[in-house]
């Protein structure tokens, strides 16, 4: 126990938050995240929180629900993003990882072009 959590000493954590692959168990360093707004209200949507292994397959699990997602008249949804994730930060301050967006889009075969 001691030894797996000397791995994540960078940040004084409290409450470790996990990948969301069942079964991982690795702390998250990636957030995969939309801007979100219904006209009053902005948030990110959060699509999941993944290491570096499961980054992939969450951020297309991520492009495939949004295309699935219908929205209401009024709303918006912004494309998927990868955000470094931070335990403690606030959305706002989380830095987006575009080049590793388009890396991923690239890999998962298109949908890049605007
Ligand atoms: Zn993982």
């Amino acid at each position: 126990m001691t030894d797996h959590w000397s791995l994540v000493t960078t940040h004084p954590m409290r409450y470790p938050v996990l990948c969301y692959q069942p079964g991982c168990g690795q702390p998250a360093v990636y957030k995969i995240a939309a801007e979100w707004s219904d006209g009053i209200t902005h948030e990110l949507k959060t699509y999941g929180l993944t290491c570096a292994e499961h980054l992939r397959v969450w951020y297309q699990r991520a492009l495939q629900s949004q295309k699935r997602c219908r929205l209401a008249p009024g709303e918006y949804l912004g494309e998927p993003a990868v955000y470094r994730f931070e335990p403690n930060v606030r959305d706002v301050q989380l830095v987006r990882l575009r080049d590793l967006e388009t890396q991923l889009r690239r890999e998962l075969g298109g949908a890049a072009n605007p």
